[in-house]
């Protein structure tokens, strides 16, 4: 998979691309990240990219020309023509849909995307019309650029391609992620997430200052695990995400559980 990220600060990446899964991602040749200087892409002397919005008000605009001639050189269809299974253009927005893991999971799937980030009060509204074909947000509040998103969206889209994290049932298995055939009571179903928050996780030392490992943990029964981890992860999402239980399919086991610790709670 090819990344390209469009930027006015290049050596932002520098560290955030170099580290764990998506370091040996791009050495196993998994993902191939490229960044682009937009100010590469200039005419004038000065590397200009940004100019005042017409009808005055606060601040500066990116330009259109650069990010359009930067897209362009990348052998990226025009939007038209852009078969949406395979290429994605991406501008990073506050006004965007808001990224999550199931628009990582489509993007894992494409050949090519290409991340534009803003900055200053944005970026000139011709480029989400005509050269972008989705609009993205990592959450509810204003960045003073898109580097972050564009390195938060990399690293949730790197680890799944696969390949790219050494046991791939775990990305399987994480928050969020819903996989229906195997909620509840399907085979696999020691410890899928199905779309609710993931399950608590402990280590060695047993009994840390005190703080004892849950017992069921270490006793090693298998089903009474999965009961545990099935329960503890739906307290979690009630009581951090409710609104995750809408859209997470749940089995007659896990309604009977949710309606024990509603009960609980009153
Ligand atoms: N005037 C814009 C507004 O009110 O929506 C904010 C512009 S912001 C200061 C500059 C750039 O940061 C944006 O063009 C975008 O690329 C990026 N940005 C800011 N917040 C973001 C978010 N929540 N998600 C993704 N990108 C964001």
């Amino acid at each position: 998979m090819k990344i390209e990220i469009v930027t006015i600060f290049p050596g932002f990446f520098s560290g955030p691309l170099d580290f764990g899964i998506t370091r040996r991602a791009r050495e196993a040749g998994l993902v191939e990240i490229s960044i682009h200087d937009l100010r590469e892409f200039t005419r004038d002397k000065h590397r200009t990219v940004d100019d005042r919005p017409f009808g005055g008000g606060e601040g500066m605009v990116l330009k259109p020309e650069p990010i359009f001639e930067c897209i362009e050189k990348l052998n990226i269809a025009p939007r038209e023509e852009r078969a949406p299974a395979k290429q994605s253009v991406i501008l990073l927005s506050a006004q965007g849909r808001r990224f999550s893991q199931s628009v990582a999971t489509e993007l894992a799937g494409l050949e090519q995307i290409a991340l534009i980030c803003g900055r200053y009060e944005g970026v000139d509204e011709r480029v989400s019309m005509h050269l972008a074909d989705r609009e993205l947000s990592i959450g509810d509040y204003v960045l003073s650029g898109g580097e972050m998103g564009a390195a938060v969206i990399v690293e949730a889209v790197t680890r799944l391609i696969p390949g790219a994290v050494g046991n791939e049932a775990s990305t399987r298995q994480e928050s969020f992620t819903a996989h229906p055939e195997l909620v509840g009571d399907g085979p696999s179903s020691t410890c899928v997430s199905g779309g609710l928050l993931d399950y608590p996780h402990f280590t060695r030392p047993a009994d840390f200052r005190g703080m004892d490992v849950p017992e069921v943990l270490i006793q090693g029964n298998h089903e009474e695990i999965r009961r545990w981890r099935r329960r503890t992860a739906l307290e979690k999402t009630l009581r951090n995400r409710p609104d995750l239980l809408d859209r997470t399919l749940l089995s007659k086991e896990d309604e009977k559980v949710v309606a024990e610790i509603m009960d609980h709670q009153h």
